[in-house]
């Protein structure tokens, strides 16, 4: 079965005194299949962050379904949300904890005993363990990127969600996290990304839905799209 299965999903944002409610999804249906990386892409406003924030809980949707590794999230919330970790595009830290402290934090809110938890594992595989102890607010950009990649791997999941990791990075860290990207794929990750790149797509992902103002427009392997663009 595919590791996440996405039915019909409408989202209708409620209309505010400044805006014309916005429909962001229009019905939008497609599968991820395990064990690739998948790429949505599309262009700003296509509505992206608004289908991964759905995905995460942040975002109620109007209608609609999605299963993730085969738990549906609204009847069976907990399961979905154990069998995926999101990487937000916003980078938020307490500045005044240290990478172990978020990693441990983490695994306190998944019920993680201390024993079985795998801070430091994590931290070796982001290449953080130099800044185990630092605070987070003198880490880099880049390194505060990895440490939420780590942040959304605690618990395990087998799937990997990240909302434009690459947005405004430069070339270097750009692949660094390509590179970090493939060895969890390769560990058997799941990985789902969200760019606005056409190239980050094709560089990383073996398939590639694209969207746009909320509409499914092709969902094909990377080798097929390529050729037709
Ligand atoms: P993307 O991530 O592809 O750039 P988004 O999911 O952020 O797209 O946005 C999709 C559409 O929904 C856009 O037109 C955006 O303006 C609108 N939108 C996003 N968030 C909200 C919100 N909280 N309230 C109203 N409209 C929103
Ligand atoms: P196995 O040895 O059975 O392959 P792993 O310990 O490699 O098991 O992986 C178990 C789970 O831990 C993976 O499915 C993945 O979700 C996660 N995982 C494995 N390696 C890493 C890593 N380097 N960084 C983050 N998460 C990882």
């Amino acid at each position: 079965s595919p590791a996440i299965e996405i039915r019909d999903v409408v989202k209708q944002y409620a209309s505010s005194n400044k805006a014309e409610p916005k429909l962001a999804l229009k019905g939008l249906s497609f599968d991820v299949p395990q064990g690739g990386v998948f790429g949505l892409l599309g262009p700003n406003g296509a509505g992206k962050s608004t289908l991964i924030n759905i995905m995460a809980g942040l975002v109620n949707k109007t209608s609609g379904s999605i299963r993730i590794w085969g738990h549906d999230i609204d009847r069976d919330h907990r399961n979905a949300k154990t069998c995926i970790g999101i990487v937000p595009q916003e980078i938020v830290f307490d500045p005044f904890f240290t990478p172990f402290e978020v990693l441990e934090n983490q695994g306190g809110m998944y019920g993680i005993a201390k024993s079985l938890r795998r801070s430091e594992e994590l931290l070796r595989a982001v290449r953080l363990e130099d800044k185990r102890d630092a605070y987070a607010r003198t880490l880099s950009g880049g390194m505060k990127r990895r440490l939420l990649i780590a942040k959304a791997m605690v618990h395990s999941p087998p799937i990997l969600v990240l909302d434009e990791p690459t947005a405004g990075v430069d070339v270097e860290l750009r692949r660094q996290l390509w590179e970090l990207v493939g060895d969890l794929n390769d560990q058997g990750v799941t990985v789902v990304l969200t760019t606005h790149y056409l190239e980050e797509a094709e560089q990383l992902c073996d398939r590639i839905a694209i969207i746009n103002h909320g509409e499914l427009i092709t969902n094909k392997p990377t080798r097929e799209l390529v050729g037709m663009m």
